[in-house]
């Protein structure tokens, strides 16, 4: 979530088990549930690596986003409450405290973090639980694909949003799915756009 391990980073079966505490039989089981998450990818007598999600998955990880989070946004303006508010306008503090300081780590956890405090205050479980794998391997597929040193998800887009959303104008909707759109396009590497031309 926060890029300290790179996609196609060699994850060590001895190593975890002893910065874990966890026996060989259950660390298995926890690689087998992140390789279910698509974060981690198994190989028959190779062990696991942390995954490299493809273009094509990056593509259909934004979109399915843009239709989760539009529908959330819509839950979230008809039924947030003012604690719901309240939580928005602290963690974008805390985004911006990050961005300050120029902790890179802690802007890409929060950065995600703030999609997932917005699907928690909508109320789905399920959109939530779904949101949930697709902002981890969003982060996956950012720290594959982003030009170097570009930013997360900005904090000024996070704000505009919120400010939106305080005023509960459906707007806000529309706001969302330009954001996402706009961190998918800031992804795109010269190569990538003419793969994603070629097929659209
Ligand atoms: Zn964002």
């Amino acid at each position: 979530m926060d890029h300290s391990l790179p996609p196609e980073t060699r994850l060590v079966e001895s190593e975890l088990c002893a910065i874990f505490g966890l026996g060989r039989t259950r660390l298995r089981q926890v690689l087998q549930r992140l390789a279910h998450e698509r974060v981690v990818t198994l190989m028959r007598n190779r062990g696991a690596t942390v995954a490299k999600p493809s273009i094509a998955e990056a593509r259909d990880v934004f979109a399915a986003r843009r239709v989760i989070e539009s529908n959330l946004v819509e839950t979230f303006i008809k039924s947030a409450t003012r604690k719901d508010m309240k939580q928005l306008h602290e963690h974008l503090a805390r985004e911006e405290d990050a961005w300050r300081n120029h902790d890179r780590r802690a802007m890409i956890k929060l950065s995600g973090e703030f999609h997932l405090l917005l699907a928690e205050a909508a109320g789905n479980s399920i959109l939530l639980q779904l949101l949930r794998d697709l902002v981890s391997r969003s982060s996956l597929i950012i720290a594959a694909y982003q030009a170097p040193g570009a930013a997360p998800c900005p904090p000024d887009a996070h704000r505009h949003l919120t400010a939106s959303l305080e005023r509960r104008e459906r707007g806000a909707i529309k706001l969302m799915v330009h954001h996402l759109q706009h961190v998918f396009d800031d992804l795109m590497l010269e190569d990538l756009k003419a793969v994603l031309g070629n097929r659209q």
